[in-house]
């Protein structure tokens, strides 16, 4: 008998196509056979990855692409303009990539489309096409809380019509059982540097409009890590967190830092790791080596090929002979895996939400230095409510300084009550993972409804 079909299409950022690879091939294990569609442009990156560690096929998942709209030259980090592009030309392409695969008289009816609720062009697509469609939202059930209430947050006067709120800094709450958050942290109010702030917002404002296409909605965290939010939405279900080591890279893995980490003593390795789109300046990048340094512990620090905004990262003067014996620099890590080596004590940390579950799930206490977006609700999170981190206080101009690292890993490190911590928020979220765990639970019950 044919195996159930389904398409799956991910935002095309990192923190977004990883978990979903991760639900695909928890999809193909439950005996679904998958076509994961990437943007042409990740596409070529992800196979690139893929076959540098020998593995050109993407495991049993069907790997395909469509054009994004743009040509392959042009720059992609203009977010604003790829984001229409995607609305304008991706629904012609899936349109025509699914019907070639309905007329295709060897391939399987598909069963349903995931998508990426932020590519919410989908459901349209499949709407149209008469095939059921799943959301799935990548990140904390919190921001998918904002998003889902922004008609009520311009209803009731906390944010204008292009979702700047009347009172800087206010602290609301979306509903009497939810945590308190302040107006400065939705997620479009963070977007720094990068003049994506009325962006960010329409696009919200568009896929909030898409709620009535989905079928099933499916969120990239679990019941007891959010409780009130889930309460308040019954019909999301928490399905993860799906903690991706599967392929799914942008960029190719170095894997020589574990057998680096297998010389280091145990507990005692600062791993440094921004995620996928973070950009420092260079005092930031300087002040941040030299705080390594000066820390005194041994680093594993990922420096991505485009860490620093211009030129290519230049490290302080002799600061690459002074660390050489305890300090290692890499361009891309197995992240999963470098957390989960016993020599890690801690986690300087971006907070993106895949970095801060796969933290929480090993144990490991983090250094938070959020960039933009939903980072910074995820530091609350660490910092103010599930108590496992610390944050690190910038100056005025956005730098962290040597001292500051230093005096934050000291007393991280010496901090007994975060380490308890740690170690119950790592449970709680194995649990939640584990055969009869909720979103093991949720994950099946989604199987069950997409395959009947
Ligand atoms: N990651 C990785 N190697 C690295 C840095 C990051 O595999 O050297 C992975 C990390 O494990 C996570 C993803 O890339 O799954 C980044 O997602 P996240 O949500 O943390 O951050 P984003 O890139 O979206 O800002």
């Amino acid at each position: 008998m044919d195996r159930p079909h389904v398409l799956v299409i991910p935002y095309p950022a990192q923190g977004h196509v990883k978990p979903l690879m991760e639900l695909s091939h928890r999809l193909v294990e439950y005996g679904f056979k998958v076509t994961f569609l990437n943007t042409e442009f990740n596409h070529k990156r992800v196979m690139a990855a893929m076959s540098s560690r020998g593995d050109d096929k993407g495991g049993k998942i069907c790997m395909a692409a469509i054009p994004d709209g743009f040509g392959l030259e042009e720059d992609r980090n203009q977010h604003g303009k790829l984001i229409e592009s995607m609305w304008n030309n991706m629904p012609g392409y899936l349109e025509e990539f699914i019907g070639k695969m309905m007329s295709d008289s060897n391939e399987s009816k598909i069963k349903c489309v995931i998508t990426d609720w932020t590519m919410a062009w989908a459901l349209k697509v499949a709407a149209k096409m008469g095939i059921p469609r799943a959301a799935f939202w990548s990140s904390s059930a919190a921001i998918l809380a904002s998003v889902l209430h922004l008609p009520k947050l311009i209803e009731d006067k906390i944010v204008n019509d292009n979702g700047v709120p009347y009172i800087n800094n206010q602290m609301i709450k979306l509903s009497p059982s939810m945590p308190s958050m302040s107006t400065n942290q939705l997620v479009w109010m963070c977007m720094g540097k990068t003049n994506m702030q009325q962006e960010v917002f329409d696009l919200f404002i568009r896929i909030n409009g898409t709620v009535e296409l989905i079928d099933y909605f499916i969120c990239n965290s679990f019941y007891e890590l959010e409780p009130s939010v889930f309460e308040l939405f019954p019909n999301v279900q928490p399905i993860g967190p799906l903690l991706a080591s599967s392929p799914g890279n942008f960029w190719k893995e170095d894997s020589t830092c574990l057998s680096w980490l297998d010389q280091q003593t145990s507990r005692s390795v600062i791993y440094v790791a921004f995620g996928s789109f973070t950009i420092f300046n260079k005092q930031q990048f300087e002040e941040l080596a030299l705080g390594l340094e000066l820390s005194g512990q041994p680093f594993l620090w990922v420096v991505r090929p485009d860490l620093t905004s211009g030129e290519a990262a230049v490290y302080p003067e002799g600061f690459i002979e002074r660390v050489a014996s305890r300090g290692r620099m890499v361009s891309w890590a197995p992240q999963k895996n470098v957390l989960a080596h016993p020599s890690i004590a801690c986690f300087l940390s971006h907070c993106g939400w895949n970095s801060t579950t796969e933290g929480l799930s090993v144990g490991v206490p983090f250094l938070c230095w959020p960039y933009f977006a939903d980072q910074f609700l995820n530091e609350s999170y660490i910092c103010d409510v599930w108590k496992v981190g610390l944050k690190l206080v910038s100056d005025e101009n956005g730098v962290i300084s040597r001292d500051e690292i230093k005096t934050k890993v000291d007393m991280l490190l010496g901090d007994n009550e975060i380490k308890t911590n740690t170690l119950k928020m790592k449970e709680q979220t194995m649990r939640s993972v584990s055969d009869d765990g909720t979103s093991t639970k949720n994950l099946e019950e989604f199987i069950q409804k997409i395959k009947s």
